[in-house]
C-alpha cells in the first residue's frame, strides 16, 4: 500500500520502519526542517523492549544506553546539594532503557527502509477519504493520494485536528509547562545533574555524555499561544522564571534566548474515544500522550507503531480490521501510562516553600 505518515518523531519513524519493512511504500512527512532529536533522555521500558527488539532496533539502544537519573541533585540556591534524586522512585522496572531521545531518533532513521521518501518543510492541511483513499492536500499546495494516512505529528497534530475535531475537546492539560535548551557551555565528565526549584518552578542542568541543557518545568494553567511560534514560546518561558537572578537562572535564560531549537509544550494528556477514522488512524501522542510526567510516551509510541504495522499484515491490508485490532491492543497500555500520573509532578515541581523542604527532608532521610 501507499501509506503517509505525517511527523517524524519517535512515533512516526518507528511507524515508517514497520511499514516499509512490510513492504508497504512509505512517504513520511515532517514539518521541521529535519528531524528534530533535541529532548531530555527517553525510556524504552516494559512491553516496549520487545517491540524495539522485532523492529532490529533493541542492540542499538542498549550500546547507547545512559543512566542519567543517578546523577540527578536537588540544589539549593547557592549550589549546595539539597538532596538526591530518588532513582529507585523513578523507575519502576528493572529493565529500564534510558536513552538520549537524539540517539533513539537517530538509530531509527538510519534503521528506515532506502524506499522510504522522507519529505521535510510541509505537513498536511487537508485530507478527504473517500472510502477509496485518501486526497491529501499540503501546506506547500502539493497533493497525493495514499491508500492511508497515519498521523503521527504529536500533542497537537494537525491530522487529528483533520480527521477527529479540535484540540480542546481532546486535551486534559495537567498544570505544567516544560521547556529544554541546548547548553554547550555546561557539558561536563563528571555528569552531575543539578535541579533547583522555587515554589511551582523548577530549572536545571541535564548533563549526558558530552551534552548538557538546561530543563525548566513551571506550573500555569491552559495558555493560549500559536504552537509554531518560537519568540512566543520563548516569551512565555521567559516571563514565568523573569526576576529570578538565584543559581544558574540568568545563565539559563540567556541560552534560551540563543537557541534555534528550544523546545517548549504543555505537560498534557490526549484522550480520544478511538484513534481510527475510515482510512486514517494516529499514533504515538497524536493519539494518546500521556504526558512526560508517566515516563511512558516514548514506549507508547514504539509499540503503536509496531501493533498497528503487525495487524495491518495480520489482517492481509485491511484497515477495517487492523485498526481496531492496534487499538485494543495498544489501549490498555495507555490506560496504565495516563493513569500512573498521580502526583502532578510534585516530585520535581512541588508548588510551595514548605513542600520543597519536606521533600528535600524526605529524601535525605530515605537516602541514609
Ligand atoms: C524536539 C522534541 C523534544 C522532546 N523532548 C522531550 C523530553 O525531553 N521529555 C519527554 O518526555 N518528551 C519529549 N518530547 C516528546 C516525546 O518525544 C514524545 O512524547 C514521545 O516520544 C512520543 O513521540 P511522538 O512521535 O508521538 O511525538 P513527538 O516526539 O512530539 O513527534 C512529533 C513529530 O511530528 C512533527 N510534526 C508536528 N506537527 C507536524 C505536522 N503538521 N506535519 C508534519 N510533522 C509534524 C514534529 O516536528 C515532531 O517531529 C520531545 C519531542 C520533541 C519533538
Amino acid at each position: 500500500m501507499n501509506i503517509l505518515v505525517s511527523g517524524g518523531g519517535v512515533a512516526g519513524l518507528a511507524s515508517a520502519l514497520e511499514l516499509g519493512a512490510r513492504g508497504h511504500r512509505v512517504t513520511l512527512v515532517e514539518r521541521a526542517a529535519h528531524l528534530r532529536v533535541g529532548g531530555a533522555p527517553i525510556d524504552v521500558r516494559g512491553h516496549a523492549i520487545e517491540c524495539a527488539d522485532r523492529m532490529g532496533v533493541l542492540p542499538a539502544i542498549r550500546a547507547q544506553r545512559i543512566r542519567m537519573a543517578e546523577h540527578g541533585v536537588f540544589v539549593h540556591a547557592d549550589g549546595s546539594v539539597a538532596a538526591r534524586l530518588p532513582v529507585a522512585e523513578m523507575s519502576d522496572s528493572a529493565d529500564d532503557l534510558e536513552i538520549a531521545r537524539e540517539d533513539l531518533v537517530q538509530t531509527l532513521a538510519a534503521a528506515l527502509p532506502a524506499s522510504t521518501d522522507i519529505v521535510f518543510g510541509d505537513s498536511v492541511d487537508a485530507l478527504a477519504d473517500d472510502g477509496g483513499g485518501v486526497d491529501v492536500h499540503f501546506v506547500s499546495g502539493r497533493t497525493a493520494r495514499f491508500d492511508l494516512v497515519v498521523g503521527a505529528d504529536g500533542l497537537h497534530s494537525v491530522t487529528r485536528g483533520l480527521a477527529f475535531g479540535p484540540e480542546r475537546d481532546h486535551l486534559r492539560h495537567l498544570g505544567l509547562y516544560v521547556a529544554l535548551t541546548d547548553l554547550p557551555a555546561e557539558a561536563r565528565a563528571d555528569r552531575t545533574s543539578p535541579l533547583y526549584n522555587y515554589p511551582g518552578h523548577l530549572a536545571s542542568i541535564a548533563r549526558y555524555k558530552n551534552k548538557a541543557f538546561g530543563v525548566f518545568l513551571f506550573r500555569s494553567g491552559l495558555l493560549d499561544y500559536d504552537h509554531r511560534d518560537l519568540d512566543a514560546q520563548k516569551k512565555i518561558l521567559l516571563d514565568a522564571f523573569a526576576g529570578h537572578t538565584e543559581w544558574k537562572i540568568p545563565q539559563l535564560l540567556d541560552a534560551v534566548r540563543a537557541d534555534p531549537e528550544f523546545y517548549f509544550d504543555s505537560v498534557s494528556q490526549i484522550h480520544l474515544p478511538t484513534w481510527h477514522r475510515g482510512r486514517i488512524a494516529l499514533v504515538g501522542d497524536a493519539a494518546h500522550c500521556a504526558a512526560l510526567l508517566s515516563g511512558r510516551g516514548t514506549s507508547l509510541a514504539l509499540s503503536g507503531a509496531h501493533f498497528l504495522a503487525e495487524e495491518l499484515e495480520a489482517a492481509g491490508g485491511d484497515h477495517t480490521v487492523a485498526f481496531g485490532r492496534y487499538e485494543q491492543r495498544q489501549r490498555p497500555y495507555v490506560e496504565f501510562a495516563q493513569n500512573s500520573v498521580t502526583d502532578g509532578g510534585e516530585l520535581i515541581v512541588p508548588s510551595t516553600r514548605e513542600a520543597i523542604d519536606a521533600r528535600n527532608v524526605r529524601l535525605r532521610a530515605v537516602a541514609t
